[in-house]
């Protein structure tokens, strides 16, 4: 698992229907740094399975087996095999840039009334479980939407 992964995909809404899906490109290993570290993570795994204290644990690798041997070949695996964990995030990020789509307070900027509530503000993406940061997200705002009510 490349858990800082530099590569970068894309959601765009493809109509002003709220009810059709949008395009969705994840983009996965499209950066060379993600491709090496996914690469050399697998190899080191195998590594480290190999080691004799191992071997009363070990009977053979089923998976990607021995055929795999090259860099091209863990590649290969890893695209035909590897799975998103879900941690889907940062499609509105917050920020103070022009790019931002919502200011420090998740108010989205340039729309009077309405803060955004959730992963999709996160400016980066966390080397982990990112329930626990939606829930303190969450939190935050309810605080912030309080004391602006509260003015
Ligand atoms: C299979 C799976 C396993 C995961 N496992 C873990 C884990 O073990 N640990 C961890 O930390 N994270 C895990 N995650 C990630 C975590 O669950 C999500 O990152 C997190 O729930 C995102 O929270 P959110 O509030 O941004 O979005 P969501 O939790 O998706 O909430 C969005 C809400 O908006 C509602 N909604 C959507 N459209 C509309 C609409 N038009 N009008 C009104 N409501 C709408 C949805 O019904 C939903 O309730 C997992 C995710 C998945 C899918």
């Amino acid at each position: 698992m490349q858990l800082r992964p530099q590569s970068r995909g894309v959601i765009h809404a493809v109509s002003p229907e709220p009810f059709v899906a949008p395009s969705n490109r994840p983009n996965f290993l499209a950066e060379e740094e993600d491709r090496r570290v996914i690469v050399e993570g697998m190899k080191i795994a195998r590594h480290i399975v190999e080691q004799a204290p191992m071997d009363v644990f070990r009977d053979m690798e089923m998976n990607p087996g021995p055929n795999c041997c090259t860099d091209a070949d863990w590649l290969d695996f890893a695209r035909s095999n590897g799975q998103t964990i879900y941690h889907i995030c940062g499609t509105c990020r917050m920020g103070t840039d022009e790019k931002a789509v919502a200011d420090p307070t998740l108010k989205l900027r340039g729309i009077e009334g309405l803060r955004i509530v959730d992963a999709s503000i996160m400016p980066k993406m966390l080397s982990g479980n990112i329930q626990a940061a939606v829930f303190i997200i969450a939190e935050k705002a309810t605080d912030m939407i309080l004391a602006d009510a509260a003015r």
